[in-house]
C-alpha cells in the first residue's frame, strides 16, 4: 500500500478529463490524425509559450535532439559535449547522429554540467554542447554560450525536464541555438503517450527538422533528404494544448512543494537539499536530495509507504550500451558518486501539503 505516490499522473488526467475528452473527441471526429490542425496550433502555442519563433512537433524528446543535431550537419567524425550526469537519451541522440558524446562532469551543487570543465573537453572535432536543465533547474547558460561563441560551437538545450524554467529571467528553450523538449507523460508538460518538440529562433533549423520528421518530404511523395518518421500526432497535440494552459499553475504548485520540503528539512542531519543559484528559477521536475546511506534511507521511507525514485542509478558511462566508449573502471567520479547518494522525493502538481508533511516527518524519524 503506497500512501504517498511518487507522481500521480492519473489524477492530473481525471481533474481535466472533461476538457481532455472533448479535445480527443474533436480529433477522433475530424478524420485528421497526422500533421493536421492540432499539431499546427500546438506548435504556435508552444513557440509562443517559450518566447521563440518556431516550434516543430516530433515523435519524442530523443528524436527532438537527434533531429536538431542532424539539422546542424553534425555526424560521423564529430564530437558533442554532453553532461556526464544525465538521462541516457541526451547521449543516445548524439550517438544516433553518428557523432561521439564527450561527457563533462557536473557542478556538485546544481547537478548540471560544470561550465568550468567544458573547455578541457573541447577538441578540433567538437561541434556542439548539449546542456541539460536537469531536474527542472536551468544549466548555467551564460558561460556555456560564451565558450560556444569562442569555439564556434552550437548550443542545443536538452529541456526535456524544464518546461517553463527560467535562467536570469529568460525561459529555457530560447537560451541556445535550439532546444529539444519531451512530452513523455511524467514530464512537467506531458501527453498521454510519447511526444516531443524542437523550439528555435533559427528558421533554417526549424525547416530542416520539419523535413526530417516527415520522410524528408514537404510536398507529398517528393523526398529531398532521407528523412524519418517522427511526428507529434494530432491526439497528443490536442491533449497538450489543453494541458499547456495549466503548465504555469502546475509549476507554481511544484515550487510551493519544494519550498515546503526545504523549510521542513532544513538542518536535518546528513540530508543534502537542492541548491538554487540566484539566477535560477527552476520548475522542480524532480526534488532530489542526497543522503550518505541512500539505500537504507530509501528503504525506511518505503516501509512507511513513501514512494521515491533514483534519477539515475547508473550514469550513462557505466551502462553496457556505452561499454564501447568507456571501460567500466573509467571514472567520472562526481557523477558516479552522485548516483549513489541521490534520491528523488515525491513531487507533482497533485501532491498535497499533508502528504509533503508525512514525507518530511518520516525523513526526520530516520
Ligand atoms: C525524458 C528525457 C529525454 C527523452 O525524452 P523522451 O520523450 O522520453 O524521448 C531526454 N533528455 C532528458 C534529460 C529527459 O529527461
Amino acid at each position: 500500500m503506497i500512501n504517498v505516490p511518487f507522481l500521480d499522473v492519473q489524477r492530473t488526467y481525471l481533474e481535466l478529463s472533461n476538457k481532455i475528452d472533448e479535445a480527443i473527441r474533436r480529433v477522433l471526429r475530424s478524420g485528421r490524425y497526422i500533421l493536421g490542425p492540432e499539431v499546427e496550433a500546438f506548435e504556435h502555442e508552444f513557440a509562443s509559450y517559450c518566447g521563440v519563433s518556431y516550434c516543430v512537433g516530433v515523435g519524442n524528446g530523443l528524436e527532438a535532439l537527434h533531429l536538431v543535431l542532424l539539422s546542424y550537419g553534425i555526424g560521423v567524425g564529430d564530437e558533442v559535449i554532453v553532461p556526464a550526469n544525465t538521462y541516457i537519451a541526451t547521449w543516445l541522440a548524439v550517438s544516433y547522429s553518428g557523432a561521439v558524446p564527450v561527457p563533462v562532469e557536473p557542478d556538485e551543487r546544481t547537478y548540471n554540467i560544470d561550465p568550468g570543465r567544458i573547455e578541457a573537453a573541447i577538441t578540433h572535432r567538437t561541434r556542439a554542447i548539449v546542456p541539460v536543465h536537469l531536474y527542472g533547474q536551468p544549466a548555467d547558460m551564460d558561460p556555456i554560450n560564451a565558450i560556444a561563441a569562442r569555439y564556434g560551437l552550437k548550443v542545443i538545450e536538452d529541456a526535456a525536464q524544464a518546461h517553463g524554467a527560467r535562467y536570469r529571467g529568460q525561459l529555457v528553450g530560447g537560451l541556445g541555438d535550439a532546444a529539444g523538449f519531451s512530452f513523455y507523460p511524467t514530464k512537467n508538460l506531458g501527453g498521454l503517450g510519447d511526444g516531443g518538440a524542437v523550439v528555435t529562433n533559427d528558421k533554417e533549423v526549424a525547416d530542416r527538422v520539419r523535413l526530417l520528421r516527415n520522410y524528408g518530404s514537404q510536398i507529398k511523395y517528393r523526398h529531398d533528404v532521407k528523412g524519418f518518421n517522427s511526428r507529434l500526432d494530432e491526439l497528443q497535440a490536442a491533449v497538450l494544448r489543453v494541458k499547456l494552459l495549466y503548465l504555469d499553475d502546475w509549476n507554481d504548485r511544484r515550487r510551493k512543494i519544494a519550498e515546503r520540503y526545504v523549510k521542513g528539512l532544513d538542518g536535518v542531519k546528513e540530508v543534502v537539499l537542492p541548491w538554487v543559484p540566484e539566477w535560477s528559477n527552476p520548475v522542480w521536475h524532480l526534488f532530489v536530495i542526497r543522503h550518505p546511506q541512500r539505500d537504507v534511507f530509501r528503504e525506511h521511507l518505503s516501509s512507511f509507504g513513501i514512494e521515491t525514485m533514483i534519477h539515475y542509478p547508473i550514469p550513462p558511462h557505466k551502462q553496457k550500451a556505452y561499454s564501447d566508449l568507456f571501460s567500466s573502471e573509467e571514472d567520472f567520479s562526481i557523477s558516479s558518486r552522485l548516483s549513489k547518494e541521490i534520491l528523488s522525493l515525491p513531487i507533482g502538481p497533485q501532491l498535497e501539503d499533508c502528504s509533503v508533511d508525512v514525507v518530511i516527518d518520516r525523513i526526520k524519524s530516520f
